[in-house]
């Protein structure tokens, strides 16, 4: 049977709300009777947090928090390529239930959105918060009462999206939070353009990553990302670092995830994302079992109408053939949902 792209798309959203107690087959490794503890709490008690905020902010005054390396001294009012200010400003702060099944649960995922973004893709869901910079300008004393409040209505996680360029008060605001009660895992929802020394100051503060993995070409990421081509290699050598840090997902016996590298990586139209390339630079780099969500729905946006490329939306047999090469290269912690699409469109083939 022949599959429209309009059906693939009504079909992608029924499933997305079908599936959201989707059983999955994320493998359980908690260790029976051991508590957890969330790392920032022991890097606290180590008396190392203080020590990290400190030379994180120190960063502000010459900012290389990203691979743009701007140098601009943000403590003094002056803004680089992500026209970010030094205090955290925020977009929403609220239960998201459009995350992976592991961070939802049954009460969602706490999710922060921050204002403004050092890649700016031409195709971003979220352009007037990442390239308008649409939000609020908030004290780290705040952003501390929002990840209490978000703990206190029984979100598991505290997801923090477009990270890289407020990491400073994020690390702050949670050692802030941890002083009033947080315990929740930190979840760094990143787009992978990062820097290897940065990712170092967060090593013990993050427990689960979770970078995008946008494209394997040069070429396309500078075409769609603002000039970043040097994003597939830094950010392979990203992810790298946060596997080691943090290894493979690690769920507790609700399915909730506690700690853990989750790679995101969305299938765009003409195979412009090099899925191939990357499902086989998973599968060589990286355990099999990291937990990879193929996500089917790139949709266009803002001035992607503008690059023929990309100004479509992906069809139901280039989804599936990313799948199938998951499979070939041997990836066994596919993301549930991806799975169910594939299986549902097995079905009617
Ligand atoms: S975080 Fe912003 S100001 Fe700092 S280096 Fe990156 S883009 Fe430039």
């Amino acid at each position: 049977m022949e599959i429209t792209r309009r059906d693939f798309i009504k079909d992608l959203l029924t499933l997305g709300g079908s599936l959201l107690f989707f059983p999955g087959s994320l493998k359980a490794e908690e260790k029976r009777g051991e508590a957890w503890h969330p790392a920032y709490e022991k890097l606290e008690k180590e008396g190392k947090l203080a020590q990290r905020v400190e030379q994180a902010y120190a960063i502000f005054e010459d900012c290389q928090l990203c691979p743009r390396m701007c140098g601009v001294n943000r403590q003094k009012g002056e803004r680089g390529f992500c026209r970010a200010p030094a205090r955290a400003m925020i977009f929403s702060a609220h239960p998201h239930f459009g995350e992976e099944i592991a961070l939802v649960g049954k009460n969602g995922s706490g999710t922060i959105f921050f204002s403004n973004c050092n890649l700016r893709c031409i195709f971003c869901q979220n352009w007037p918060i990442s390239h308008e910079g649409k939000g609020k300008v908030i004290q780290d004393e705040d952003l501390a009462d929002m990840m209490i409040y978000l703990q206190r209505i029984g979100c598991h996680n505290i997801n923090f999206v477009t990270p890289t360029h407020v990491m400073p008060n994020i690390i702050n605001a949670s050692r802030i939070a941890l002083k009033k009660g947080l315990r929740l895992p930190l979840v760094y929802n990143t787009s992978g353009y990062e820097r290897l020394e940065i990712l170092k100051i967060l090593d013990g503060i993050m427990d689960i990553y979770m970078p995008d993995m946008k494209y394997m070409d040069a070429d396309h990421a500078a075409k769609y990302s603002s000039g970043a081509s040097d994003y597939p290699e830094l950010a392979k050598k990203a992810i790298t670092e946060m596997n080691r840090q943090v290894g493979e997902l690690m769920i507790d016996k609700r399915g909730i995830a506690l700690r853990g590298l989750m790679i995101r990586h969305l299938v765009m139209p003409n195979r412009v994302a090099g899925t191939e390339k990357f499902v086989r630079w998973v599968a060589d780099t990286l355990p099999k079992s990291t937990y990879v969500n193929i996500m089917p729905q790139y949709r266009v946006e803002y001035k992607a109408f503008d690059y023929p490329k990309i100004a479509r939306g992906i069809t139901v047999q280039e989804f599936l053939e990313t799948m199938e090469w998951a499979e070939k290269y041997g990836l066994t912690n596919l993301d549930p949902q991806s799975v169910a699409v594939r299986n549902f469109y097995y079905k009617r083939r």
